[in-house]
């Protein structure tokens, strides 16, 4: 089962059916999954191996994988086993295009050792070919005993299904605009595979679809509308979102919406990463942004305030920084200890302006000396003051405090 901690907060879910992928349950009453995807060479065991354990650590429940080749098919149960070797059970998702029916044709153990398979109904196959490789694709799905995902995508839509709709709209009395028929083309896509794969057997338990296009305000709208159309899991991301902040504001503002709205059983944020960044930070965001809609609690959070004229130095920032790493560093070894420390909350603030306050509403808070006050930072405990730092050492002294405070406030666990 997911190793998650409960939902945190009372939003109204959308109805779905859960789906089993391995030891992870997406859809129906569980909570949200995160899941990431590789940017190794698949056929490159090494690699793909350690940015999937990577990916897990940091938190990823599901990891997808590309699966073009038949190297990278070859390779997969092998990554597979050193996955299992070094104790990282996260399942394997294979993402085919074009060619997946041959490959899981080809390699009966990369069919066996996936836990779901990804297929696109606009690049399974073209002309009289597409719906036999659709088919064989489900078969071995029906085999092997996995759920797949549908999953459409605007930058490579079913141009037959489009032409088509472009075909009705001309005849409505009233025609719907060029990006509405697109809209409906995608969901059509998603729907009517999923349709066929139920005619071929595959129960809705075994079915997840995806939607997914690159602006905003669109994916809200495709989601909203294939949302009351069908109860099938959904996949919930962004598609191409970009590098940086840009990737992330533009994800989170999607997803936000249709979360809030109960929308969506697993995420992946598509971000780009920076020249040298590690793969994990989309992980990181999509965590950050369940735990900040109060959906699913992962790592204790640090609020912090901006800094502005009245900050002296880039002591809180520093301060906020390490702290945040510290609990990061921290939170394997914690979670394992203490029950229920995930949802631990702190406080790191610049002055007396809100650095009181702000850190009450902590579980533990500190506020730094602003300029003209007096260089001392009051810690407070669950809105008691509890004692006051000053001098060189306070980051050091506050991290200590931390520890000392998770270790009296959360439970063994035994
Ligand atoms: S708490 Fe103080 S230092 Fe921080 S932003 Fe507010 S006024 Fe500025």
């Amino acid at each position: 089962m997911n190793s998650c901690s409960p939902i945190a907060s009372p939003l109204p879910r959308r109805a779905s059916i859960g789906v089993r992928i391995g030891g992870i349950v997406v859809g129906g009453n569980a909570p949200v999954v995160v899941q990431s995807m590789t940017n190794t060479d698949t056929a490159d065991v090494a690699s793909t191996t350690k940015q999937v354990a990577e990916l897990a650590r940091a938190g990823s429940e599901l990891v997808r994988i590309t699966v073009n080749t038949p190297e990278a098919a070859a390779a997969v149960p092998r990554i597979r086993e050193r996955l299992d070797m070094m104790g990282v059970d996260a399942p394997l998702i294979g993402d085919f295009h074009y060619n997946g029916h041959q490959l899981l044709s080809a390699e009966p153990a990369c069919a066996q050792a996936l836990a779901k398979y990804r297929i696109n109904p606009g690049n399974v196959g073209f002309g009289k070919k597409r719906d036999v490789q659709f088919s064989t694709i489900i078969e071995f799905a029906l085999k092997y005993e996995k759920p797949v995902r549908i999953g459409a995508n605007w930058g490579s839509l079913d141009q037959s299904m489009l032409a088509g709709l472009m075909d009705e709209n001309h005849a409505r009395s009233e025609p719907w605009d060029a990006a509405r028929v697109a809209r409906e083309a995608l969901i059509r896509s998603a729907l009517d595979s999923a349709a066929r794969a139920e005619e071929l057997g595959l129960t809705r338990d075994r079915i997840l679809l995806s939607c997914k296009v690159s602006g905003v305000q669109e994916l809200i709208a495709v989601y909203r509308d294939l949302a009351v159309r069908c109860d099938y899991a959904l996949h919930l991301g962004l598609t191409e979102a970009g590098m940086g902040s840009k990737g992330i504001v533009a994800s989170s503002a999607a997803l936000a919406v249709l979360l809030q709205e109960g929308i969506g059983d697993t995420i992946r944020i598509s971000l780009t990463p920076e020249p040298n960044e590690s793969r994990t930070r989309e992980v990181i965001v999509a965590q950050e942004l369940l735990q900040t809609l109060g959906l699913r609690a992962f790592t204790p959070l640090v609020t912090a305030c901006p800094g502005c004229g009245r900050t002296t130095s880039t002591l809180f920032q520093e301060l906020a920084k390490s702290v945040q790493d510290h609990v990061r560093a921290k939170m394997p070894e914690w979670r394992v200890k203490y029950d229920g420390v995930e949802n631990l909350t702190l406080a790191v603030m610049g002055c007396v302006v809100n650095g009181p306050g702000e850190s009450k509403h902590a579980n533990i808070g500190i506020s730094l000396p602003g300029t003209g006050e007096t260089p001392a930072a009051p810690v407070f405990e669950d809105g008691i003051k509890t004692t006051t730092l000053r001098g060189e050492h306070i980051a050091h002294d506050f991290v200590e405090l931390v520890e000392n405070y998770v270790a009296r406030r959360y439970t063994a666990r035994h």
